[in-house]
Parts: C-alpha cells; sequence; structure tokens
C-alpha cells in the first residue's frame, strides 16, 4: 500500500512536469454517471455519433463498461492541462461579418496530439521509475478522447472536477476550459475523492443555449447541439436549428462562456494553444469561399479538419442568413449555385433568412 501511495504521487509530479495542471486517479467503478451515459445513448441523444456506441465482445457499451472491455485496468490516471488563451469570450463579440470558431480548436497544434504527447512522457517516467519486473508487467495505454471510457466521468472521480450542469468538467480554479487525457493502467494506484459539485442553483448555461440542447440540468441532446451539428454533421443541417446556430462556425462555447466558473479562468501560456492567425472572431465570407487548398494549408494539424471544408463553408453560409447584415446578399446568390450541393441549400436558407428576419444585432 505504502508503494502505490509513493508510486501516485510520482505520477502526479511527472504529470506537472509535463506540463498538466491537474492530475488524479479513479478507480475502476460501475458509476452511477455510466447508466445515465447509457440511457443518453438509448435515447438516441448522440446523433449520428456512432463511435460512442461501439461495443465490446460482450456487446456492452465500451465506453460504460471498461471493466469488461479492458479487465486488466486497476487504475485511470486523469490529467487536465488548460487552454485558455487571453481572447475574448463569444459572447462578447458581435460583428456581423465574423464568425465563431470554439476557443479549443485555435491552437497551433490539435489538442489530441498536444496531450498525447504529454500523456506518453508521464507513461515513459513512470516505466523508468518502476524499473525490472514491474515494467515489464505493466500495462498501460494512453487515450485522448478516443478511448474505452466516458473521460469526464474518471474525470470527477479522480478529482479533476465535477460535472457541470452544462456536462463539461469544471475546476474551481480552472474553469471548464480543460483538454483531458487519461492513462489507463493495471497498477493499483491510490484513488483521489469525487470533486464535489459546484453548480448550486445556477443555470446559466441551460438559459443561454440557443437552440435547447440542454434539456435537463446534466442532460445534453446533441442532435440540438451546435458544437456537434456545426462539427460532426455531414449533411444539411435541420432549418429549425439554423437561427439558434447564430455566427458559430466550428463548435459552440456559449455554455462555457457563461458559466460564472469561467470568468477568471487563467490563461494559458502553452504555446501550442495559441491561437493561429485568423482563426479567432474569423471573417465569414473567407471561410465560405476558402479554397480546398488554402483549407488544408490553414488548417494543416488542427482540430478545425474535422468538420471538413464542406462543413464549415455551410457553417460560415449560415452564419452569414443569421447576420442580419445584408452585405452578405451578394455573396449567398453566388454560392446558391455552389458545386456543393449542402452549401447551395444553405445559401438558399440564408438569403431567406436575410430578406425576412430583422437584424439580431
Ligand atoms: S455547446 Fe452551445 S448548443 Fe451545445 S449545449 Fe452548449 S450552448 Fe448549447
Ligand atoms: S453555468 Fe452555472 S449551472 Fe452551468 S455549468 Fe456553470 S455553474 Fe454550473
Amino acid at each position: 500500500m505504502k508503494q502505490n501511495v509513493q508510486i501516485t504521487s510520482f505520477v502526479k509530479q511527472a504529470a506537472g512536469q509535463a506540463g498538466f495542471e491537474l492530475a488524479g486517479v479513479a478507480p475502476v467503478h460501475d458509476f452511477g454517471e455510466l447508466d445515465r451515459f447509457r440511457e443518453w445513448i438509448a435515447a438516441g441523444r448522440a446523433g449520428e455519433m456512432q463511435y460512442m456506441e461501439a461495443r465490446n465482445d460482450s456487446g456492452a457499451l465500451q465506453r460504460a463498461s471498461l471493466r469488461s472491455t479492458l479487465p486488466w485496468v486497476r487504475s485511470v490516471i486523469v490529467c487536465a492541462i488548460n487552454y485558455n488563451t487571453a481572447q475574448p469570450y463569444s459572447t462578447d463579440v458581435d460583428d456581423p461579418q465574423r464568425g465563431w470558431i470554439s476557443r479549443y480548436a485555435w491552437g497551433q497544434q490539435d489538442y489530441h496530439e498536444a496531450v498525447l504527447e504529454r500523456l506518453r512522457a508521464v507513461e515513459g517516467k513512470l516505466r523508468g521509475a518502476l524499473g525490472g519486473s514491474q515494467t515489464t508487467d505493466l500495462q498501460a495505454r494512453c487515450y485522448v478522447d478516443t478511448g474505452p471510457l466516458v473521460e469526464r466521468v474518471y474525470a470527477k472521480y479522480a478529482g479533476i472536477g465535477w460535472i457541470g450542469k452544462n456536462t463539461c468538467i469544471l475546476n474551481q480554479k480552472l474553469g471548464s476550459w480543460l483538454f483531458l487525457g487519461v492513462i489507463l493502467t493495471s497498477l493499483e494506484l491510490e484513488p483521489d475523492l469525487p470533486a464535489p459539485d459546484r453548480c448550486g442553483t445556477c443555470t446559466r448555461c441551460i438559459d443561454a443555449c440557443p437552440t435547447d440542447a440542454l434539456v435537463a440540468p446534466y442532460q445534453l441532446d446533441a442532435n440540438r447541439c451546435i458544437s456537434y451539428l456545426t462539427i460532426e454533421k455531414r449533411s444539411a443541417i435541420a432549418e429549425d436549428i439554423r437561427p439558434g446556430m447564430g455566427h458559430e462556425v466550428f463548435g459552440c462555447d456559449i455554455c462555457q462562456d457563461v458559466c460564472p466558473w469561467n470568468r477568471k479562468a487563467p490563461a494559458s501560456g502553452a504555446a501550442e494553444f495559441q491561437p493561429r492567425e485568423g482563426l479567432v472572431n474569423p471573417a465569414l465570407e473567407w471561410l465560405a469561399g476558402i479554397t480546398a487548398e488554402e483549407f488544408r494549408e490553414k488548417f494543416r494539424g488542427s482540430a478545425v479538419r474535422r468538420a471538413k471544408r464542406s462543413g464549415l463553408r455551410r457553417n460560415a453560409v449560415i452564419a452569414m442568413g443569421n447576420s442580419g447584415d445584408r452585405r452578405f446578399e451578394p455573396l449567398l446568390e453566388k454560392l446558391k449555385t455552389d458545386e456543393d450541393e449542402v452549401v447551395a441549400e444553405s445559401a438558399e436558407w440564408a438569403a431567406k433568412r436575410l430578406l425576412s428576419e430583422a437584424p439580431p444585432w
């Protein structure tokens, strides 16, 4: 037991040296939140994110059944790094010519790689410290988003933060601008205590969500969430949702921007999280007209690639429709005949909306 305490403390120290602000350990357990994940999937609230529904050999949902999916895992090391930078919040900008890319995607490097590199550094130090047969016997796997577990549930039980009513992990000191990474390990480490819920009576995130995607506290319907729709959804977005999308062109930060715990969130100095030029509050005209080559160049190694060029252009066109700025009319007329059918259809909708709606700004 004493040795496990020492190894646990070594791991946390190694995480700090690798650049993580927070690190904790969760045991492997059938936490109650995993039942809610199962219910969420069963209710169809994951939209088209089929990877969420992957099943293990026993037919159980992988992400909710770590114990049966990877029976050798004894402890989950959860690490978190702050990606907030000293830039405005989406709710503080209102230039109708410009859109909003989610804060997490501005960085120089795709966060998956930035976090994975650090996790591997921690794993390497752990292997080095164990030595001898313990290293040979050690099983460990590092994951960022792709592991067979619901990361935020383990983050809660590792003491990183509580799961807020907006479904994000929130830390009392750092807020919710956190990238999470996990190391699944066969080591029996000393678990941390779960972080207490500090949302209290606040409902700001639920009240601010423009598409009513937070259907109840702690419950997100991805089918209505701008973050899911602008990034993961490939085809046309339902028309009744489009007005609520406002200026969001990749992801959505609203339910985090309004959270009081984020108002004093510190900014990170990590070079890889500093914004690429032009991505904070980008010009809609630029995004709607971005060429294949420019998209490849500008977003090489960026999280924005996930939306694909077609999705990003579609989103920019919808944002033009929501802008109330009639200077977009000639461009939308042109885009109505775009070779990309989804863009053309969105332009048709956006042009009509511009003519029919009073400007929101
Ligand atoms: S990300 Fe945006 S759309 Fe999704 S729940 Fe938060 S505020 Fe609503
Ligand atoms: S806005 Fe309020 S209710 Fe929502 S996550 Fe933040 S503290 Fe919790």
